[in-house]
């Protein structure tokens, strides 16, 4: 009996190696363990045999079936993986591929590195400052005191004893305060005020621009002013200085530009008037230059700053700011 159960797994043994697909598989399966197999055959001989050796071949029997069992179990496993290698390689590696979707910068981004373009190759360095400030940077340090008139133009997020920046011109202080002239920087960044409608959102983007040395004038002020707005919107843009008033400048200026819309023959965008306010500028007030210790006597200095969506808007012909921070891909993929 012994000997007929070596026998049997030597046969299977054999047969297996000659194995080449899962129909070979099935076949040697039934051969062996099927209900006709050997081993199920031997098992119904088992009955002509005393209860010792029954229950001693009996056992062999199953041990045989189990080990017979898992061998085709493992062997099945790897004939599935090599048809699966083999589907594979059949792949036309000559088809284009499929290209997986591509994203893009946010368009309020893309104008933001655009304009930083524009002052870097000017010479100007990019600075950035915290987004939450305290009343000296945002405003003490910047002329606008406690009382000052300036504070209401400006609608203030204060959390805790600190606020959120109204303007990028905090960081003007934080580069003064560690910087010797001459310096010309910008910092563009986030800014937050609470206000929402068609032009106003509760955080919006800026760029504040900031050049001190000894002999600034107004007129180097304009002269980087118009090259800006003409990089921007094209060389026969018509640029405006009007004289205007912030805390933190004197002279101030507001910069108009010709409305983009109508080329100046006025249209809603630019409530008939033929021209788009862009910006506001001025030589820095020497009161500022007392916060952070530079001899208003040596160095004279001009900043401006300016709204990135705004710029962005006009740009784009896009008359709802908030439509920039809906987040609709049908709207973002256009840019
Ligand atoms: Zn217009």
């Amino acid at each position: 009996m012994t000997d007929t159960i070596e026998h049997i797994e030597q046969e299977f043994q054999t047969r297996l190696t000659t194995v080449s697909g899962e129909e070979d598989l099935r076949k040697l399966k039934a051969d062996f363990i099927g209900k006709k197999g050997h081993v199920s055959l031997m098992m119904k001989n088992l009955k002509s045999l005393s209860p010792e050796e029954k229950k001693q071949a009996g056992q062999a029997l199953n041990t045989l079936k189990n080990r017979i069992e898992s061998v085709l179990q493992e062997k099945l496993g790897r004939l599935e993986q090599q048809a699966a290698e083999a589907r594979a390689s059949r792949v036309d590696v000559t088809l284009p591929g499929r290209k997986p979707p591509e994203g893009h910068l946010h368009p309020i981004t893309q104008v933001m590195e655009e304009i930083s373009g524009i002052f870097t190759r000017m010479g100007f360095a990019v600075e950035e400052g915290p987004e939450i400030e305290s009343d000296f940077y945002n405003f003490e340090a910047l002329n606008i005191p406690q009382d000052h008139p300036a504070r209401d133009m400006q609608d203030t997020f204060y959390i805790g004893g600190k606020v959120l920046r109204t303007h990028t011109s905090p960081v003007q202080i934080h580069v003064m305060e560690r910087q010797q002239p001459p310096l010309r920087i910008i910092a563009p960044g986030k800014v937050y005020r609470c206000d929402s409608d068609v032009s106003h959102t509760p955080m919006f983007h800026q760029i504040e621009g900031l050049m001190v040395d000894r002999g600034v004038r107004f007129s180097d002020l304009k002269g980087v002013i118009e090259r800006f707005l003409k990089e921007v919107f094209g060389e026969n843009v018509a640029v405006r200085f009007r004289p205007s008033f912030f805390p933190f400048t004197s002279p101030s200026a507001e910069v108009d530009i010709q409305c983009v819309m109508c080329t100046g023959s006025g249209c809603r965008t630019c409530s008939q008037t033929g021209w788009l306010e862009i910006l506001g500028c001025g030589m820095v007030d020497p009161a500022v230059f007392g916060f952070v210790n530079y001899d208003p006597e040596e160095w004279t200095g001009f900043a401006f700053g300016l709204g990135i969506e705004r710029i962005a808007m006009l740009k784009y012909g896009i008359n709802d700011i908030r439509l920039y921070f809906e987040n609709d891909l049908r709207f973002l993929k256009q840019f």
